[in-house]
């Protein structure tokens, strides 16, 4: 193939002047035109002989790789890690497979996570997708309402995955979107036949949709305020769903389960060894029919975890051992200006029994380290100190000088 300065092209007949670029065959030309369209038809023939992402099985990570990236920024955590190391892996095994043959197809394993807030539900799914590279959008469950009412269309959320997608549809459809407070729009009773609720069932069944894999119209803008826009189809069959909730109070249902079991089948050992201070171990999907999801949805979720509640140790790790760790960051910030950041160890004990004592978990560490260096990033960058070893007097003192009852809010 050659650049041509003279001919015509060989399918629209144009001068290499009437074209930006012509392209010379052995017994024709193709103008730059043709070629683009030449290559839509294609695609558009040929979807299945598409070459995917370009990954081959030897180039996934493996589920044991995923993990000790996961542990780089994710710290405990261990059960929720391994399942979503398998189905991260499966979930792409599949999309392989999709292309090279068409044998046993692999069903999509949509993911549930359950665990109270703060504790890294979020930090996970956006770490898988920091590895993998595909699309990723987050999308909070409370604002979705039914079709109609005030709020947005459950169609909202595939909007946001173009436009993380840079609105290339082939890469948002193997994507991964994770929908956190998912709890929230469970169904304020497990009856179904309470008359339904906007915010509910009816969203529930809206989702329902997506997660089984179909094609779905999206207004590329988002919601209902370009009534004009053109809709782009969007296929979510191989679009990984991880969803996220709190699910406050579940812990008594389990609680509850747990024990009509020791009761109708007589104590066994087994009971003995119930860890009363984590009941969420426990959670089966019986127990998300309870709190209200529908048994359709609790279906399509197949794999279903939790997350611990973060100890003392736990936080003591999470401000200093990830990889971009909230106590490395400020180091950074400082470096930046020249200047040598250090802490005393007992400041980090300080900053976790903060942390610990206004009920602030894991987001409550970096705003209490703000409010210890708020002062010396404002004065330091100007000043010609050129380090500085936070002691653990030094942490009180700014500590107690900022506003403490808006971290309470916080
Ligand atoms: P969730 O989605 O469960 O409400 P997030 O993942 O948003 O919680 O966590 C809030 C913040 O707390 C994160 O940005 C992270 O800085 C920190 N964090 C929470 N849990 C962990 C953890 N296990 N390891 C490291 N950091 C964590």
């Amino acid at each position: 193939m050659a650049k041509s300065s003279g001919g015509n092209c060989t399918f629209c007949g144009r001068s290499s002047r009437e074209v930006n670029l012509l392209i010379n065959g052995i017994s024709g030309a193709i103008c730059d035109e043709c070629a683009k369209q030449a290559y839509d038809i294609v695609k558009e023939q040929m979807p299945g002989k598409k070459t995917s992402f370009g990954l081959e099985q030897k180039d996934l990570p493996k589920p044991e790789d995923i993990k000790n990236f996961l542990d780089q920024y994710v710290i405990g955590q261990d059960d929720a890690k391994r399942y979503l190391s398998v189905a991260v892996y499966n979930h792409y095994k599949r999309l392989i497979q999709k292309v090279t043959t068409d044998d046993v197809e692999i069903e999509k394993s949509n993911i549930i996570m359950v665990g109270a807030t703060g504790t890294g539900k979020t930090l996970l799914a956006r770490t898988i997708a920091k590895l993998l590279h595909v699309p990723f959008a987050i999308v909070d469950a409370t604002v979705l309402t039914d079709a109609g009412y005030v709020g947005e269309d459950i169609e909202s959320i595939l909007t946001r995955l173009l436009q993380a997608a840079d609105y290339d549809v082939d890469a948002a459809q193997r994507g991964i979107v994770f929908i956190d407070e998912i709890d929230k729009i469970a169904r304020k009773s497990d009856n179904p036949s309470i008359t339904r609720d906007v915010s509910g069932e009816g969203v529930q069944q809206g989702l329902l949709k997506l997660l089984e894999g179909s094609i779905v119209n999206v207004p590329p803008q988002g919601g209902r305020k370009h009534p004009d826009q053109k809709m782009i189809a969007v296929d979510t069959k191989n679009i990984l769903f991880v969803c996220g909730g709190a699910f406050d109070g579940i812990e008594k249902k389990i609680a509850q389960r747990l024990n009509t079991r020791v009761v109708g089948y007589a104590a066994n050992e087994n009971t003995a060894q119930v860890d009363r201070n984590n009941f969420l171990k426990y959670i089966t999907p019986t127990d998300l029919k309870s709190f209200g999801l529908i048994p359709e949805i609790i279906g399509r979720l197949p794999i279903l975890t939790y997350l611990n509640p973060l100890d003392r140790s736990t936080l003591r790790n999470i401000l200093t051992e990830p990889k971009n760790s909230i106590i490395k960051q400020y180091i950074k910030l400082f470096e930046m200006d020249g200047i040598q950041l250090a802490f005393d160890e007992e400041v980090y004990e300080f900053i976790v029994d903060k942390a610990l004592e206004f009920k602030l978990g894991a987001r409550g560490l970096r705003s209490i380290v703000e409010a210890i260096m708020m002062d010396a990033m404002y004065s330091m960058p100007s000043s010609e100190e050129k380090s500085l070893q936070v002691t653990l007097g030094y942490a009180k003192e700014k500590f107690e000088k900022s506003d403490v009852n808006r971290l309470q809010i916080a």
